[in-house]
């Protein structure tokens, strides 16, 4: 299977250029951003931002900020938040508003190159950019960009995003507007936190596909990914960024821009099935609350004859307790996790993710023994997680192993940022539920369905991008269907036949 590239980088690995042959060649940008501006030191604040965030990115981490005389200064490096941070290297960043990143775990691609936030200096002063998100439009960009005589120092869209904003502010004075007409020709799904000087923007892209909320903080205002941070700063959410809106942060207080176009959104429906913290609210709703919901939408949709419940922790959980609620079946905790292992997502080839399968979780003998069990997960992507944790349970004594999902069959890849690249790589791929259910040895399998996953969020079906699971985006993607093509196609035919009509009686 192919490897991932790391967050802000899209285009893949090219012949002339040696730098760039280094480089993974598939993007992957699930990641946290934050920006902050307050009165007070704001690195400990995005310090522990990046501590809060850590589980949407453990590859590396980074800080910038804008120091007295606007000048910005940064540290990055490898490894989780506290790994890369001191009290000495905080200590150097002292400024009042700042940028902070940290990046998905990925393969190949453990160099400081990709690091973020990126910095530039610029005859309009000193820029850093810290990037959640894909750019579907990158190569096709960069590609024009170097035929105007443009030069690249690397192939991450963080790069290309910042040299157009850049370019942008030469000719314009105005910040929002640079940013606007330098955004106008990205497409994709994306959160940025941009400090121009000592000034602290959020971006959501224009379907709101990346997640990105605005809060208050002790002295002053942040953006982040996820409320979480608010909660733990002592301060509190104020409310999402709308999609397409650009807001700047002040200690005293904060402007919004809103988008210029408007009303459409897409929110990524992964970020509640899986990707963001239960505790974190997301375009108004708990994401605890949703999976709730969705274990009870699994357990109306799919039942189960069954003794014991029990979670693939961590990310089973929530989903878990929702399906006892509705079955009352009881829950217990039958797999153990050690939580010292790396995750086996991430890892480069198929054995050594099954090796670590079995390091990471252990079954509880006494839970499972003689027992009908319904494991829960909120995703199968690959499927080799599953198939080891049937196995394992089943080992362990159970009679039954039944496996339910919370999300629906994986069947696309995401080109906005989460990591499922090439269709070759799901389970679901070419497979019934039933093949599945029989690749997996499981006794009985159940997706939520699509349909029933969109309630149990509680938006409208129009209003998330469920790209990963119907292969229709809410996006321009080259060679994929856009969400509301079928509509458009039998509107076109509606009015076809509309024109037969009105010719015959023409003639
Ligand atoms: P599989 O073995 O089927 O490829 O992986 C499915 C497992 O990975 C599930 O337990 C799910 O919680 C987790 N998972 C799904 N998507 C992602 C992802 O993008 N990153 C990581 N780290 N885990 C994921
Ligand atoms: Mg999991």
């Amino acid at each position: 299977m192919g490897r991932r590239r790391p967050c802000g980088h899209t285009s893949g690995p090219r012949p002339t250029r040696q730098v760039i042959q280094t480089f993974p060649d598939k993007a992957e940008d699930k990641c946290g951003v934050v920006g902050i501006h307050t009165e007070r030191d704001a690195s400990s604040y995005l310090y522990a931002s990046l501590r809060i965030l850590q589980h949407r990115g453990q590859n590396s981490a980074g800080i910038a900020v804008s120091t007295e005389d606007e000048s910005i200064k940064a540290v990055r490096g490898m490894g989780l938040a506290h790994e890369v941070f001191n009290s000495e290297n905080l200590s150097s960043l002292s400024g009042r508003s700042g940028i902070g990143h940290v990046r998905y775990p990925t393969t190949g691609d453990d160099m400081l190159e990709n690091v973020q936030p990126l910095v530039l200096s610029s005859g309009m002063g000193d820029i850093a950019l810290a990037h959640n998100g894909d750019i579907v439009n990158s190569e096709a960009l960069r590609e024009r960009l170097e035929n105007e005589g443009w030069a690249f120092f690397s192939t991450t869209d963080t790069e290309l995003v910042i040299r157009m904003i850049v370019n942008e502010l030469k000719d314009l004075a105005d910040p929002v507007k640079a940013v606007r007409n330098a955004l106008k020709r990205i497409e994709g799904g994306y959160a940025f936190t941009l400090m121009i000087g000592s000034r602290v923007y959020g971006i959501r892209d224009p379907l709101g596909i990346r997640p990105l909320c605005l809060g208050k903080v002790p002295g002053g205002y942040a953006v982040a990914s996820e409320s979480v941070v608010f909660d733990m700063l002592g301060g509190k959410l104020i409310r999402d960024v709308m999609p397409g809106e650009m807001v700047e942060l002040t200690a005293g207080d904060y402007v919004s821009y809103p988008s210029p176009s408007g009303g459409e959104r897409a929110n990524c429906m992964f970020e509640y099935v899986y990707f963001a913290r239960p505790d974190s609210i997301m375009d108004g709703k708990s994401v605890f609350d949703v999976r709730i919901e969705v274990g009870k939408m699994l357990a109306r949709e799919h039942p189960a004859e069954a003794d014991v419940v029990i979670p693939v922790p961590d990310s089973g959980r929530t989903h878990a307790i929702g399906f006892c609620e509705e079955s009352g079946i009881p829950l217990s905790e039958g797999l153990m996790k050690n939580r010292f292992v790396e995750r086996t997502f991430i890892l480069p080839d198929q054995d050594a993710r099954e090796a670590s399968v079995r390091m990471k979780l252990n079954p509880i003998r006494s839970v499972v023994r003689g027992k009908r069990v319904v494991i829960i997960d909120d995703s199968i992507v690959r499927g080799t997680t599953m198939l080891k944790i049937v196995q394992m349970v089943r080992e362990a004594g159970a009679t039954e192993v039944h496996v339910r999902i919370g999300c629906p069959r994986i069947i696309a890849p995401c080109y906005y940022g989460i990591d499922m690249k090439t269709r070759n790589q799901f389970i679901a791929t070419g497979r019934s539920e039933e093949d599945i259910a029989r690749e997996i040895t499981a006794d009985s399998l159940g997706y939520i369905s699509v349909d029933g996953l969109v309630r149990a969020i509680g938006s409208k079906q129009s209003e998330l991008c469920l790209g990963c699971v119907t292969a229709e985006y809410p996006t321009k993607v080259p060679g994929e269907r856009m969400r509301f093509q079928r509509s458009l196609e039998s509107f076109q035919q509606a009015s076809a036949g509309k024109r037969a009509v009105s010719s015959r009686i023409d003639s």
